[in-house]
Order: structure tokens, then C-alpha cells, then sequence
């Protein structure tokens, strides 16, 4: 007979692998929980419900014709996950202990937490250049931020012109949305052509206070208490030029939140992301299954976070029933 304080599955994470997870698992009678993080500054700004949490329309997610905003998505995929009898602790896992089964996950808040199976679904957070000043003017409110979407709309950045570095759609989807607030908007890219889908570029490329500066590494950020301009590289020629801006976004991607599997013995790839088993969502240990952003370092969509969030529930659900557990 199962031990009562054991979970028959675990789910970490709330972006929309989490929640597609706990669906299915839900409405497979898993008695899910999931733990779905609490807010923190990573050193920007992290939300239960991933990375949608900082987006604004959705355009791409199907069922939605006219979009969604990514919020609103989270939070209804949280209640259709509730709906069928996912329990949802905000709190977050702070470390794992995968060496035996039923295995032990620690909570920040304390105490523990057993469970026959785990899905990982954590998500990714942004990155930052790794400038002092970058650092120091982020935290203190000085103009610098990873989010547009969150912090572009406030008063400092108004009528001001505005950076963003990076070359993807996620630099774009920050231009496009500061274009509404700066009176320049210059997205600052250190290759000679932009990584972002071309849609996204013609849309920030259509507003008439968009910019582009191609071959251009940010060096430093200036300014003591609010960010007053950054100092550029140009890197074919090398020639060095200072942009006054007001306020500097940095859009340069995402690392997966993987931290909290130190020591788990759950196999990483080189750039952190777990590494899964070949067509499913198995990774290197028994009983612990991954999806969404922390386990895909290629597609990096909600969707086809949610679609291996919908595999790692069924992976879960077979590999429990396999072992007499459902
Ligand atoms: P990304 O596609 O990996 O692009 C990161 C950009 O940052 C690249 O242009 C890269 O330059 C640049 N970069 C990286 N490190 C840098 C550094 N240290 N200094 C300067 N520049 C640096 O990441 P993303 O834009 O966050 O997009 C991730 C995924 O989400 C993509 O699949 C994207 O399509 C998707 N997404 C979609 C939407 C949408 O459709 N609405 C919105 C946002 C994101 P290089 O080009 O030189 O490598």
C-alpha cells in the first residue's frame, strides 16, 4: 500500500509546461501539486507563471484569434489545472534529492515534500550583459531594466530616448513597446543582421522613432543614480562612441532555471538546460520527467512548452501506473 504522506506527483514550475502538466495530470487522478514559485528579482524580476507573466499580447498561442495577454493565459490555465484537483503551493523548491525513490524535495519555506514522481518545468529567466554598472542601476532603479513590459510604462523613461540590446524577438517585442513611451527607441545589435522573425522587425521598423544600430557591443552604461547613456563598441571597426539614452533594456535571451538540481544528479547540457532522453520527456533519472523552456533551448514557445508539458504528464502517468502507483 502507498505511504499517505507521499505525493503520487510533484510538478515545479508555472509557465505553460506547469500547468499543461498538471491538467493532465490532474485529469488523470495524479493529485498533482505544483510548486508554482513565489516573486523574486533574479537579479530582474521572476513570476509565478514564467515568462508570460512579462509579455503582453500572446499572437501565436492557437485557440485565441485575436490574441491574449500572457497573464490572462496563466492564470487561466492555473484554474483549469485547479479545476480538476491540482494543488498549487506558492512557494519554491530549493533543492532535490533524486538519489532514492520516493524521492525528497526541500521547499524554501521548510520542511519537505516526498514524491513517487517529478516533473521539472521551471522555465528560464533573462540574462543580463554582466556590466557593474548595468547591475548596480538595475537594482537601485536607475532606468536599467530586462523588462520592458514591465517597467517601460513608468514616468523616467517618458519622452526620453531608450535603448535595447539584443538582436531577437524579444528585443523587438520590448522596442515595439517602448516606441510608445520613448521619443527614440534604438535596439542595439552586435552583428549585422537581426536574429528576430520578420514580422517582428518590420513592426518595430514601421514606427517612426525606431532605430537600429547593427555591429554595436554596449561596454558600459553611464550615469551615478539614472542610467544617462551607454558606451558603445563598434565591433568591425573598433571605434569606440557614447548613445545618450535614458534608460537601457536588455533583451539578450534566457538561461534555464536549473540552480536548485545542484547536486540532484539530473544531467544538464552544456548550457544548463536539462537533458532529456531522446523523444520524450525522460531525463536521466528514473521518476523525474522535464518540460517547457528549462528542457528546450530550441523552439522556446508556450506552446510547445504546454505540448511537453501535456508528454511529461503522460510519461508520468505511464511510468507510475508501470510501477503499480495511479
Ligand atoms: P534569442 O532569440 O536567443 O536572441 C537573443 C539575442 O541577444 C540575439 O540577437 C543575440 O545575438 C543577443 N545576445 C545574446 N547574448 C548577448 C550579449 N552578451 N551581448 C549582446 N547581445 C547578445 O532570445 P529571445 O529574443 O529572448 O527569444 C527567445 C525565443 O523566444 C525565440 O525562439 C523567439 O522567437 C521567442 N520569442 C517570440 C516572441 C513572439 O513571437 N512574440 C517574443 C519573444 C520571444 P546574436 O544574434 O548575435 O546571437
Amino acid at each position: 500500500m502507498s505511504d499517505p504522506g507521499v505525493k503520487k506527483l510533484v510538478i515545479i514550475g508555472s509557465g505553460p509546461a506547469g500547468w499543461c502538466a498538471a491538467i493532465y495530470a490532474a485529469r488523470a487522478q495524479l493529485e498533482p501539486i505544483v510548486y508554482c514559485g513565489v516573486p523574486k528579482q533574479d537579479p530582474g524580476p521572476v513570476l509565478p507563471g514564467g515568462q508570460l507573466m512579462l509579455t503582453t499580447e500572446v499572437e501565436n498561442y492557437p485557440g485565441f484569434e485575436h490574441g491574449i495577454q500572457g497573464p490572462e493565459l496563466m492564470d487561466t490555465c492555473r484554474r483549469q489545472a485547479e479545476r480538476f484537483g491540482t494543488k498549487v503551493i506558492e512557494d519554491d523548491i530549493d533543492r532535490c534529492d533524486f538519489s532514492k525513490r520516493p524521492f525528497t524535495l526541500y521547499p524554501a519555506e521548510g520542511g519537505e515534500v516526498r514524491a513517487e514522481a517529478v516533473i521539472i518545468a521551471s522555465g528560464a529567466v533573462a540574462n543580463w550583459l554582466g556590466l557593474d554598472n548595468e547591475m548596480r542601476l538595475a537594482r537601485s532603479g536607475g532606468a536599467v531594466s530586462a523588462c520592458a513590459v514591465c517597467d517601460g510604462a513608468l514616468p523616467v523613461f517618458r519622452g526620453q530616448p531608450l535603448a535595447v540590446v539584443g538582436g531577437g524577438d524579444t528585443a523587438m517585442e520590448e522596442a515595439i513597446y517602448l516606441t510608445k513611451f520613448g521619443s527614440m527607441v534604438y535596439v542595439i545589435h552586435r552583428r549585422d543582421s537581426l536574429r528576430a522573425s520578420k514580422i517582428m522587425q518590420k513592426r518595430f521598423m514601421d514606427r517612426p522613432n525606431a532605430r537600429v544600430l547593427f555591429n554595436k557591443a554596449v561596454e558600459d552604461v553611464l550615469g551615478e543614480t539614472k542610467c544617462s547613456g551607454v558606451k558603445l563598441l563598434d565591433t568591425v571597426t573598433g571605434e569606440r562612441s557614447t548613445l545618450e539614452v535614458k534608460g537601457l533594456f536588455i533583451a539578450i535571451g534566457h538561461t534555464p532555471a536549473t540552480k536548485f538540481l545542484a547536486g540532484s544528479g539530473v544531467e544538464l547540457t552544456e548550457k544548463g538546460y536539462i537533458n532529456l532522453r531522446t523523444r520524450n520527456s525522460y531525463t536521466n533519472i528514473e521518476g523525474v520527467f522535464a518540460a517547457g523552456d528549462v528542457a528546450d533551448a530550441e523552439y522556446r514557445q508556450a506552446v510547445t512548452a504546454a505540448g511537453m508539458g501535456c508528454q511529461a504528464a503522460l510519461d508520468a502517468e505511464r511510468w507510475l501506473a508501470a510501477k503499480g502507483i495511479d
